[in-house]
């Protein structure tokens, strides 16, 4: 349990598909644990996983997006009904709000009724939700957190984990910046999306140029490559990936510009840092 490790739990996007589940995955070292984002069906995936929802009791969200959130209540509430007595969150700005739009408004009712057959409110209702508009350094249970603001359409975060001398970075949908290079700078492990990838449901120019008109980045495998080459991280993770995505191209394209390890991630895939 204390190796420091990620969990791949889901690989996809939000082009829904059998073969990927929606983004998110776990952070495990120090004897603890943590999910970074929270796509659609995160909490069963984290049980396929062997992780126990009640065990988890830090949430790290990169931005607050359908993509990213659909399984956030799920997980939530899921660890909660088993037994979880304690819960922190983190996200971009508005990330308070959502948490309390969802349970202390949509579900209030619901949340309530479980209280009178008595449910304990701790780790639900006193849940400690932060959100980061600036760079933030502390501590989730037993694991260090850095996290940085990035580029994107909506408010973005980065993260960084360093735990028992071995680090980890967690990019989100950013881009290649000079700041996320930084960050992920001697890690030994990042995690990157790969979402601008050939995809048998779309044209790959066309989704550069979507990507362009929502801010200029392009998270193309090339560029995956270019920001693991030029952090010097040991091994890159490409993730969030589109239906049809081949594995093969992806390393391919990636290895252009980054010589180190490359890993194509999977769904419940187990990676040590
Ligand atoms: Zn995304």
């Amino acid at each position: 349990m204390s190796e420091p490790r990620v969990i791949l739990l889901g690989t996809g996007s939000a082009r829904f598909s059998l073969d990927r589940a929606a983004p998110a995955l776990a952070v495990l070292g120090n004897g603890a644990a943590v999910i970074v984002d929270c796509g659609d069906g995160v909490m069963r995936q984290a049980m396929l996983a062997s992780l126990e929802p009640a065990s988890i009791t830090g949430l790290l969200l990169t931005r607050l997006d359908a993509e990213h959130t659909l399984g956030y209540g799920g997980l939530v509430l899921g660890g909660w009904s088993r037994g979880r007595r304690e819960l922190r969150v983190c996200g971009p700005p508005g990330t308070i709000a959502f948490h309390r739009k969802l349970l202390g408004d949509l579900y209030a009712a619901d949340l309530a009724f479980q209280q009178s057959l008595g449910m304990a409110g701790s780790g639900l209702t006193d849940a400690r939700l932060l959100d980061l508009d600036e760079a933030w350094q502390g501590d989730l249970g037993a694991i260090r957190v850095q996290a940085l603001p990035v580029k994107g359409p909506f408010p973005s975060l980065a993260y960084r984990f360093d735990l028992a001398e071995r680090s980890i970075v967690v990019s989100g949908d950013a881009a290649y910046s000079p700041a996320l290079v930084a960050l992920a700078r001697d890690a030994d492990l990042l995690v990157q999306a790969a979402t601008v990838s050939a995809s048998p449901l779309g044209p790959l120019d066309s989704a550069e140029r979507i990507y362009s008109q929502l801010g200029g980045h392009p998270v193309s495998p090339e560029r995956a490559g270019k920001l693991a080459h030029d952090a010097a991280v040991r091994h890159l993770v490409l993730t969030h990936l589109l239906p049809g995505a081949d594995p093969a191209d992806l390393k391919a394209r990636a290895a252009t510009e980054f010589a180190g390890r490359i890993t194509i991630g999977d769904d419940l895939r187990e990676i040590v840092a």
